[in-house]
């Protein structure tokens, strides 16, 4: 596809973050968009690439996907980080920013193993997902995910993550990262078949 069918796929994919505006963020003082652009704004802040960048603003796409969910509660839908990531790699993004997308639970769950700092400050809503999560992880588990190439990219998006949840915060609006999400897609190798919304299911 390659930057033929960029254009309509973004199209999409910004049409389902616009509703993410009146949409609250389970449980926590700021909608899912303000959310997800105070994630890219701090994954930029603190160093991260146009990959990281990407997978924060995208992060809880799967939130938002009009597709039959299990809930957590009142806490939003289990799985929705491979729900997401599986509508995000259908669009043609690629790998790296899927992974991330894939992966930030289990960053949340590593994370909340070895940083007690950062258990403690998790908010209540995180706190509450987090069992329906699988809690945090055992040893091998961590071992396995402390072995993967993309870590440090994880464990950034995730401190990113827990941080993007300040009421009425002042950040660049969504428009601003259209040229970022266009080049990644324009770049990917696997964009040949750019699906939509009515063609993409993802088995949980
Ligand atoms: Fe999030």
């Amino acid at each position: 596809m390659g930057a033929v069918g960029t254009k309509s796929e973004l199209d999409e994919l910004f049409g389902i973050l616009g509703t993410a505006d009146v949409r609250g963020y389970i449980g926590e003082p700021v909608s899912q968009l303000e959310h997800a652009l105070q994630c890219a704004h701090f994954t930029r802040l603190s160093g991260g690439g146009d990959v990281e960048i990407a997978a924060a603003l995208l992060h809880d796409v799967g939130h938002l996907l009009p597709y039959p969910k299990q809930e957590m509660g009142e806490f939003g839908a289990r799985q929705h980080e491979r729900q997401g990531a599986a509508y995000l790699e259908s669009l043609g993004f690629p790998l790296a920013v899927t992974e991330l997308v894939a992966g930030h639970v289990d960053a949340k769950r590593y994370l909340a193993a070895v940083d007690p700092h950062y258990a403690a400050h998790l908010s209540e809503a995180s706190r509450v997902t987090l069992r329906w999560q699988g809690g945090v992880m055992e040893p091998d588990e961590r071992d396995r995910f402390a072995g993967q190439k993309s870590f440090e990219s994880l464990l950034l998006l995730r401190r990113c993550d827990e941080a993007a949840k300040v009421p009425a915060f002042d950040c660049a609006p969504l428009a601003e990262y259209r040229p970022l999400l266009e080049g990644l897609l324009a770049a990917s190798p696997r964009t040949e078949n750019g699906s939509s919304l009515a063609a993409f299911s993802v088995a949980l």
